[in-house]
């Protein structure tokens, strides 16, 4: 589910969120299409272009921003020329023609999936628990391909409840983030005594499990 814009523009607050990831400075990239790129194949995309035009793969992170609600930053490679201007060949699924990215410096791509970085732009239960939601399932899951599909017995069993509580933390938030709303899952309940629980429950198992 999209929640996330590319931004364009370097507010305050991303120029923030930025430095407390890199050194260097963010700069907003121009995306250019290129022969043979898919999206969310970054690291791919970079490899192959530079392979026939030359340059080199800067690592980094792109910033997503959910106005209102957190930013976030992604792993991510963009080509530079061999003139020494940055690009990101890496085509969005919204097509957005310009993103935001911070190089870091030393950073490369091991196989590994990496987890993105999250800030909260407001102070919110919800929010706060949408953030820790998402760090936990990459601390427990954040190795397994996306469908989950190779999962069996009750670890497939907690990662569906991850997603089915992920998904259902961004419906609540796009309609607000009172706690005293009704619950996304349609129980005609209030939020805080419906799902809220349930949320807090699995934060406390995977905090023990990580232990
Ligand atoms: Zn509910």
């Amino acid at each position: 589910m999209q929640t996330s814009i590319a931004p364009v523009s370097l507010p305050s607050y991303v120029k923030e969120f930025c430095a407390e990831i890199s050194s260097l400075p963010p700069q907003v990239l121009d995306y250019t299409s290129s022969e043979g790129s898919l999206p969310s194949e970054c690291f791919e995309n970079v490899k192959r272009k530079v392979a026939v035009a030359g340059g080199q793969a800067v690592f980094g992170w792109q910033i997503w921003e959910w106005p209102g609600v957190l930013v976030e930053a992604e792993f991510h490679s963009v080509w530079q020329s061999p003139a020494g201007e940055l690009f990101d060949i890496t085509p969005k699924l919204e097509n957005e023609r310009q993103i935001v990215f911070v190089a870091e410096l030393g950073k490369t791509y091991k196989g590994e999936r990496v987890d993105n970085w999250r800030k909260a732009l407001i102070d919110n239960r919800i929010v706060h628990d949408f953030i820790r939601l998402c760090e936990a399932s990459f601390d427990w899951f954040g190795q397994t391909p996306p469908s989950g599909t190779e999962l069996e017995g009750r670890e497939a069993r907690v990662y569906i409840h991850f997603e089915e509580l992920k998904l259902l933390l961004i419906t609540t938030l796009k309609s607000g983030t009172s706690r005293n709303a009704l619950c996304a899952c349609g129980s005609g309940e209030k939020y805080k005594r419906c799902h809220e629980p349930s949320v807090e429950k699995i934060l406390q198992l995977s905090d023990r499990s990580m232990k």
